[in-house]
């Protein structure tokens, strides 16, 4: 087989795949002005400099690059032609041409943070052409049963029931977002159920005096875990890469190996999210630990161009078995786009080039970019089961 026909198959092998996008937010209903997506195009929450753009970053030369074109306009349209068109177009229809680019067989949706103006399940179904499955976050469980009326005796069980509640009506998954608040390096043992009650009296005293209801305490997260693990379904947690109130030092996954540890005789799957810049911590706890799976979700859209690179540090320890896709789109169905169209471009180029320098076969290229797009992802959550 000639160089330039493996290359090629390669390539339409990797477009033809319908990616299973394991961690998605939905898209944004409403028609954006320029800051408000200026907004969404960062994770940072603090103001712009006067004089600068969110374009000006290999997000925005990969959205005037990919996504121009969908909206009938040429490749590096300047910023404000592209979101005139946008506006012009609408919410509904660019979500609707840029959800269905992605080209997916399924998405996993986490509904906890900040939905009300999102695409909720059935909708994202509808708009990406795809099956849609919810995933569960723990601590929005523990706080909507606080702000209805829990006690600090009576929470360890009443969450355990409201958890299988919520996972009764199709979830495939469950999600921690303990790096947000606290950070990973949380209590890895499971907590005794009178340290829970303890720490639950604390928290409800908390909320009467500010009339907020956040959970941070580290030993209440750890029990939300330790909970995830005893639900039997794949455990999302987060782990570095997201938004300004998070300790990026504390986000990194090897923060979790007592955890891990801990949990594995269980054999309950834990998922690390994001992972960049420990991706490679990821692929090491991939490797070590049978029931450990990552991906590099979110930072493939950030990096643009250069999330290649990313994509072969992913591609270096971990088993090709325990690797995941996701676009962890939220609000611009750029995200969600992007995501999969710089997935494509990076596992074809890099696989080409492994077969064109004799390294693998052209089956196993097509396999492995199968396994990580698709595959994994059906066999760890029982997609084709679920309905
Ligand atoms: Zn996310």
């Amino acid at each position: 087989m000639g160089v330039v026909s493996a290359r090629t198959e390669i390539q339409d092998f990797v477009e033809s795949i319908r990616l299973v996008d394991h961690h998605v937010h939905g898209a944004l209903k409403t028609t954006l002005t320029r800051e408000q997506f200026e907004e969404v195009m960062t994770e940072s929450n603090r103001a712009r400099r006067l004089g600068t753009t969110n374009f000006d970053t290999q997000l925005g030369l990969a959205i005037r690059r990919w996504c121009a074109p969908l909206l009938d306009l040429d490749a590096f349209v300047d910023p404000e032609t592209y979101l005139q068109r946008r506006a012009e177009l609408g919410a509904d229809e660019v979500n609707r041409r840029l959800l269905r680019a992605a080209h997916l067989d399924t998405v996993l949706i986490d509904t906890g943070f900040a939905a009300e103006n999102l695409l909720d399940v059935d909708q994202m179904r509808e708009f990406a052409g795809a099956k849609s499955f919810e995933v569960v976050r723990l601590e929005e469980v523990a706080e909507d049963l606080v702000r209805s009326g829990t006690t600090a005796q009576g929470f360890g069980d009443a969450f355990r029931s409201a958890l299988q509640q919520r996972l009764s009506s199709g979830a495939v998954a469950t999600k921690s977002i303990v790096a947000y608040r606290y950070g990973l390096d949380v209590p890895h043992e499971r907590p005794l159920e009178g340290d829970v009650a303890r720490a639950m009296g604390q928290w409800l005293g908390d909320v009467e005096a500010s009339k907020t209801v956040r959970i941070v305490d580290p030993v209440l997260l750890s029990f939300l875990l330790w909970s995830g693990i005893d639900a039997q379904l794949p455990l999302q947690i987060h782990t570095g890469y997201g938004d300004s109130d998070l300790d990026i030092i504390r986000s990194n996954p090897a923060y979790l190996t007592d955890f891990l540890r801990a949990a594995e005789p269980l054999g309950t799957a834990v998922v690390l999210l994001h992972c960049y810049p420990y991706q490679r911590e990821a692929a090491y706890l991939a490797q070590m630990f049978p029931n450990v799976y990552f991906d590099i979700g979110e930072a493939i859209s950030h990096s643009g161009v250069q999330s290649r690179q990313l994509i072969a540090e992913s591609f270096e320890i971990a088993p090709f078995y325990k690797q995941l896709y996701s676009s962890d789109g939220w609000g611009l169905a750029e995200f969600h786009f992007l995501g999969a169209r710089l997935w494509r471009n990076g596992v074809s180029e890099i696989l080409s080039r492994w077969v064109e320098a004799g390294h693998c076969s052209q089956a196993d290229a097509t396999q492995i970019a199968t396994k990580v797009g698709r595959q994994n992802a059906i066999d760890l959550y029982r997609l084709d089961s679920s309905s």
